[in-house]
């Protein structure tokens, strides 16, 4: 069955002609690539500067993995989508809730709409946190590295994963889980052909590690690897990320951190101002849920006006921006964003409390993401474009767009 094209969320999509293969390479910074091409030890992507395409795109703010992932995956930004963090403040329910259940996903999935319309669909994610979103009514293979053992043909599409990649399952917190992806993706391409495949990695070594460092290159030179398989088996491959990733440190390495929280604690009668921090979710040891945005809940517009003034003032912060604007900005739903967002510097990472942070568990200097600094990722595919429209601003959720049509 070959309907020509779907429409997903007001986007036409050309039917696929080819496999396709979305890789989101999680904390991606551009830097990352250039610099691994530099070693000479990704050939494969060195080479599709002349047979292939590089953009840059902006991705969604906050800078971090669901909104972006979901973005990516319908097309849309969170404003269509719903889906602006990890974590936020359910007002109607007057409690901090994680926003990876599905039912606050407000759009269909270009994935589902594919498998709607004949195609065959497989998304591979590293951690099993993204995969029921990613999977949401979407009929084909979706499981995650993170708990490959457990995937079955009745829950996930398909059963023996682990066999099947010719991989252990590995730690969650580690580089493995990412390869772990890439090993099940190129053994589903040659098994089963998808249609179209979505590859979702973990950000375990950018977290650890800066461009350019030799755990980094490995990972690059890793994926790389991967990257020809799934080319040499015929598939159009488009490379994104969900957001960038900068060190969030002084000069010595110690942690820049505003902690918000407690800064309005010390203005305001506990208890009456309530800072989110949408990184927050139940994978924290490598950046302690530090990241560059945060929202506020205040109890009035004078306090609003009042905290925006002081909290605009503090060292390290970027923007503030009262709700309405921002949402309009960043493309978010108003109604699951507190009354400021707030936006740190390249260097700077806001906390809630210091007493809510764990940073025990860091044991390389902080890296981490969701400002604006970390908005640029690549957006590269081994095919080379037609003609594109000149000045596009390019995001991460073209990359349907651009593999499906413009380049097939
Ligand atoms: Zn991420």
């Amino acid at each position: 069955m070959n309907p020509g094209s779907v429409t997903v969320n007001g986007r036409s999509y050309r039917w696929p002609q080819r496999p396709l293969v979305v890789v989101c390479v999680d904390g991606c910074e551009p830097e990352y690539i250039n610099q691994a091409i530099a070693t000479g030890r990704v050939p494969f992507l060195a080479a599709l500067r002349e047979s292939g395409t590089c953009l840059t795109a902006d991705c969604v703010v906050p800078s971090f993995t669901n909104p972006n992932n979901l973005s990516i995956v319908t097309g849309v930004p969170p404003a269509v989508h719903g889906i602006c963090g990890n974590y936020f403040w359910d007002r109607d329910a007057g409690a901090e809730v994680m926003m990876n259940d599905p039912k606050y996903l407000r759009a269909g999935t270009i994935l589902a709409a594919l498998a709607d319309a004949g195609a065959k669909v497989a998304v591979v994610t590293a951690k099993d946190k993204l995969r029921a979103l990613l999977g949401h009514k979407m009929t084909g293979i979706c499981f995650s590295a993170e708990k490959a053992g457990e995937a079955t043909v009745a829950a996930n599409g398909i059963g023996g994963v682990p066999a099947m990649a010719g991989m252990p399952v590995p730690s969650v917190y580690s580089a493995e889980l990412s390869e772990f992806v890439f090993a099940a993706g190129v053994k589903l391409m040659e098994r089963l052909s998808p249609d179209v495949m979505y590859l979702s990695t973990t950000d375990y070594i950018q977290h650890k590690a800066a461009p350019g460092v030799g755990a980094a290159n490995d990972f690059y030179a890793m994926m790389d690897r991967y990257l020809r398989e799934l080319d040499a088996l015929g598939a159009i491959v488009v490379v994104t990320a969900d957001h960038g990733m900068n060190a969030k440190t002084d000069a010595f390495g110690r942690p820049n951190i505003v902690f918000l929280q407690d800064i309005l604690d010390r203005v305001y009668p506990v208890g009456t101002t309530r800072v989110i921090l949408p990184i927050t979710d139940p994978y924290v040891v490598h950046h302690g849920a530090l990241g560059s945005f945060a929202t506020v809940y205040l109890s009035s517009p004078v306090v609003v006006s009042d905290a925006a003034t002081r909290i605009a003032a503090l060292p390290g912060i970027d923007i503030v921006l009262p709700r309405s604007e921002a949402c309009a900005r960043f493309e978010l739903p108003e109604d699951r964003v507190g009354d400021l967002v707030i936006v740190s510097e390249r260097l700077t990472v806001i906390g809630t409390s210091r007493h809510r942070h764990d940073l025990s568990g860091l044991d390389a200097p902080l890296r981490s993401h969701g400002g604006i600094s970390e908005q640029r990722v690549p957006l590269i595919a081994n095919r080379i474009a037609g003609a594109l429209p000149p000045g596009r601003r390019w995001r991460n959720f073209d990359s349907f767009d651009l593999a499906l049509n413009h380049l097939q």
